[in-house]
């Protein structure tokens, strides 16, 4: 028999970063000693109180169902927190997930219909496409790569592509895969336009407590951006939890009703014990977050000098723990032989929508960064 696929599957392409990933691990199973710069996931273990709270869930025998947004003292956590960001919801205004990436999913389903306009802002991550384009979005992309990976300077080409017939702008700060901490002013030029042209905005603030040195500001905490602002959040990159699965989406209470649907019909809800864990982590984990932080600064900074050692300026990133290394050629042909000759594994900035990179996650020991630039340099790649 054949199976006949729909539509919106066969539009999509698997995770690329999941997929390099996938295949530096396949070489390591073979005996290949690869150095893993390809997925974003901090190389810390789950700090150990967040690890005991989710043990002393099991045995307190939390493992059934929850409500199906969350558990109430989660929600209240995270309220708490997002009130810290300048944010003001209440618990009937959040729905906890299986991840950020769960929370991105049910957004885009609840809000893009076929046709719908979604603008992205290139170099995007990876599943923004893939989502916008399984909710049957049309993308509309712009270009910050000659921006330094800024907003701020490029604000006259988002104004002329936002219009009243876009339904979703999405923005990511710090960003995956640049690293760029927008400015104020590019958020407030965010939030005339949406004003002006009544738009939604997701504002996923992953990578929030990973900021070398610069503040994030909240979206959502801006004049005007309260009603039309939905909130991405996670524990995968600040607590160090990314295969705990568990993430939120914060939005006006319209939203979350439909949202909540699609939620109830399909994870039901997040682990219970995993979210009793969320919420030691929401509350005491302010030592193990700024040590990870400050580790992944002196990384940034390590790799920003050995590559200009190299003769390579990196746009030097302001948070999260990317950098996009300026490749020659075909990016993606430069990330295949990289790790295939050099065995360092990095993504193309094709996948993000900016050729003529390789994203590096340096999510990994100094040790690890200097023998992968040591690889890179030996093998020609630098
Ligand atoms: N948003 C961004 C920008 C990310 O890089 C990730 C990483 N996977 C996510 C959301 C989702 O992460 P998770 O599902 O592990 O919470
Ligand atoms: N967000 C991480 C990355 O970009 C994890 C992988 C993924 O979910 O795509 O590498």
């Amino acid at each position: 028999m054949t199976m006949q696929f729909t539509d919106r599957v066969e539009r999509v392409e698997p995770s690329a970063t999941l997929a390099i990933s996938n295949l530096a691990s396949k070489l390591e199973a073979d005996g290949v000693d690869v150095v893993d710069l390809s997925v974003g996931e901090p190389d810390f273990p789950t700090p150990e109180n967040v690890v005991e709270a989710g043990k002393a869930a099991l045995d307190a025998g939390h493992t059934g169902y929850t409500p199906s947004n969350g558990v109430p003292e989660l929600k209240e956590a995270i309220v708490g927190k997002l009130e810290a960001d300048g944010l003001d919801y209440t618990t009937d205004e959040v729905i906890v997930t299986p991840g950020g990436k769960q929370a991105l999913y049910e957004t885009f389903q609840t809000l893009v219909d076929d046709g719908d306009e979604v603008v992205l802002l290139d170099p995007a991550w990876v599943s923004y496409e893939a989502m916008a384009k399984l909710a049957g979005g049309s993308l509309s992309r712009i270009d910050l790569s000659e921006s330094a990976f800024q907003l701020e300077p490029v604000l006259d080409e988002l104004a002329a592509t936002v219009s009243d017939d876009t339904e979703l702008l999405v923005i990511n700060s710090p960003s995956n895969p640049s690293g760029a901490v927008f400015t104020d002013a590019a958020l407030e030029g965010v939030r005339d336009l949406a004003v002006d042209h009544d738009v939604t905005v997701i504002s996923d603030e992953i990578y929030d407590t990973v900021t070398y040195g610069v503040e994030q500001t909240s979206l959502g905490a801006l004049d005007g951006m309260g009603d039309r602002t939905v909130t991405i959040n996670g524990f995968s990159k600040a607590y160090s939890m990314t295969g705990w699965r568990l993430g939120y989406l914060a939005a006006p209470e319209s939203l979350i009703e439909q949202a909540g649907k699609l939620h109830s019909h399909s994870v039901s809800c997040a682990a219970n014990f995993v979210q009793r864990a969320g919420i030691e982590a929401l509350e005491n984990t302010e030592e193990s977050v700024a040590e990870m932080r400050n580790a992944f600064e002196s990384r940034r900074d390590m790799l920003v000098e050995l590559f200009a050692e190299h003769g390579i300026d990196v746009p030097v990133p302001d948070g999260a723990f990317y950098m996009m290394l300026p490749v020659d050629g075909d990016d993606q042909a430069w990330c295949e032989g990289a790790i295939e000759e050099a065995h360092v594994a990095t993504v193309p900035g094709s996948a993000f929508g900016t050729p003529g990179y390789a994203r590096l996650s340096y999510a990994a020991s100094e040790e690890r960064l200097r023998e992968g630039v040591e690889r890179l340099a030996d093998a020609g790649y630098i």
